[in-house]
Order: C-alpha cells, then sequence, then structure tokens
C-alpha cells in the first residue's frame, strides 16, 4: 500500500540535488510519475536521467519557487496527485547581524515558496476535482530553536502552522497537507561540516548517536505521499533519530 503509487503524477521542488533528488528517485520508485522541478536545467535533467536508469518516469519542470509566474506554469498543464515541498535554503549567522535582504531571501524561498507552491497545487487539484496530497519539508527547527538560526527557524516553524491552517481549509477538496520534519540529513551539502570536530560534537548529542540518511525519510515521505495516510492531515511526521527529545 505504502509502495505503490502506479498511475499516480507527482511533483519535487528543488529536486536539482540532496533531498530532492533523493524524494523523486523514491516516488519514481513506487511507481509514480514525477515532474522533477528547479532551477538548474543540467542539475534536473541529471535527476531524470537517475530516475529513468533505475527504471522510472520523470519530467524536468524549470521551477524557481520564488517567481509566481513559473510557479503558474508549472501547474497549468492540469496538476498532480502529490505535491513535494521541498525547495529550501539555509541561512547561519546571529541574529543581531541578520540582514534584511538575508531575511526576505530565506522567507521568501522556504515560507513564502511553499505557500505558492501550496497554493497553485490545490487550485489545481480543486479544477481537477480530484483531490491530492501535499507534503511540506520543513525541519526540526521549526519545532525546536537553535543557535544562529533564527531566520531558518522561523521559516520552518511557519511552514509547520501553514500545513495546518491549508489542512483545515483544504480537506473538503479531499487535499490533504502533511509536514515533514528532518533531523540533520547528510548530503552533499553538509558532509564536510559533519566529519569535522564540532560537526562530530553535534552528532553526539542526537540519542541515536548518527545522521540520517536520505533513505531515513523514505517510510515518512510515502506514507504522506500515499493513500496510506488517507485520515492523516495538518499532521507533522518528524524523522530526526531522537534528536528532539535529546536530554536537557
Ligand atoms: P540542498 O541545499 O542540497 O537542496 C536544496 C534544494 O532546494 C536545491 O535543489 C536547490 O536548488 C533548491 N532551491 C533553493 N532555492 C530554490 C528556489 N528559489 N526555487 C527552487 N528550488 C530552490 O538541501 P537539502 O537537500 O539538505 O534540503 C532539502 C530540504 O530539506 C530543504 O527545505 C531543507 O530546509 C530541508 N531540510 C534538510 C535537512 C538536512 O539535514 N539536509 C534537515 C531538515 C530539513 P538549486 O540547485 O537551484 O540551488
Amino acid at each position: 500500500m505504502f509502495e505503490d503509487l502506479k498511475g499516480k503524477t507527482a511533483l519535487v521542488t528543488g529536486a536539482s540535488g540532496g533531498l530532492g533528488r533523493h524524494f523523486a528517485q523514491v516516488l519514481a520508485r513506487a511507481g509514480a510519475e514525477v515532474a522533477v522541478a528547479g532551477r538548474r536545467a543540467r542539475a534536473i535533467e541529471e535527476t531524470c536521467v537517475q530516475v529513468r536508469a533505475a527504471g522510472g518516469q520523470a519530467r524536468p519542470v524549470i521551477l524557481d519557487v520564488t517567481d509566481a509566474a513559473q510557479v503558474a506554469a508549472a501547474f497549468s498543464g492540469g496538476g498532480f496527485d502529490i505535491v513535494i515541498n521541498n525547495a529550501g535554503i539555509a541561512l547561519d549567522g546571529p541574529a543581531l547581524t541578520t540582514t534584511a535582504e538575508d531575511w526576505s531571501r530565506v522567507i521568501d524561498t522556504d515560507l513564502s515558496g511553499v505557500f505558492r507552491v501550496a497554493q497553485a497545487a490545490a487550485q489545481a487539484m480543486v479544477g481537477a476535482g480530484k483531490g491530492g496530497s501535499i507534503v511540506n519539508i520543513a525541519s526540526i527547527a521549526g519545532l525546536r530553536v537553535a543557535g544562529n538560526l533564527a531566520a531558518y527557524a522561523a521559516a520552518k516553524a511557519g511552514v509547520v502552522h501553514l500545513t495546518k491552517a491549508c489542512a483545515l481549509e483544504w480537506a473538503r477538496h479531499g487535499i490533504r497537507v502533511n509536514a515533514l520534519c528532518p533531523g540533520y540529513i547528510e548530503t552533499d551539502l553538509n558532509r564536510a561540516f559533519f566529519a569535522s570536530e564540532a560537526g562530530r560534537a553535534l552528532i553526539r548529542r542526537v540519542p541515536q548517536r548518527r545522521l540520517g540518511q536520505p533513505s531515513d525519510l523514505d517510510g515518512a515521505l510515502l506514507l504522506l505521499a500515499s493513500d496510506a495516510s488517507s485520515f492523516m492531515t495538518g499532521t507533522e511526521i518528524v524523522a530526526d533519530g531522537g534528536h528532539l527529545v535529546s536530554s536537557l
């Protein structure tokens, strides 16, 4: 049940690399026809090549989530059954010196970008009269704070609450909206940091004493994307090796 997405269409934002590329592969492996969305044409084509090499179906969609016209264009063909709102940027730095430009960039991508895509996805689903599943990739930083992450944590907390607000309004249309909150997951972007002493110290504070791998999110992703979660909406699932319950 979890793994049968045959006949479903899915869109994954930020699928040029990292978790987005992995999510596209997982959904395609489960049988979905995947629209691989991102800003960089070559990188999303590379994701499509990898999906097809594994026997899946994929097509590239140029999509910058901060560009309303590109978001509208991505949904102009009728929409998708499953939408994974994965695109995001991180910003590391003290709140005291965060510039207005950096603040706006993070909020515009990580929070407003999620709303833009979710709204367009839901409008298309309502138009098609068939409902669907929207999965917003938030973070444990949306549920608890850490130093030097004010803009990112505020945006991700906004995503968690936006998820609930949209779930409430769109349930009547058969649209489910849920959030997935990963803890620290090893990707190309953070591998060097987690190999450093500071990174290893951070991992020691995670109850499971390890970093997550992208595949650690597969179960939660497939649960929320598929009809296996047909009575779940407005929830968040945490996959973090116990980091949120680390000892005070
Ligand atoms: P990456 O930086 O590897 O990937 C981020 C993706 O988002 C890239 O494909 C990037 O595209 C894309 N992106 C950024 N801005 C935009 C934009 N304006 N429009 C479209 N796409 C955009 O990070 P991860 O894979 O690690 O993170 C993916 C998601 O998971 C993010 O939302 C992140 O906050 C969340 N997350 C990650 C965790 C982790 O430990 N890795 C933990 C918790 C949450 P481009 O190639 O064009 O830059």
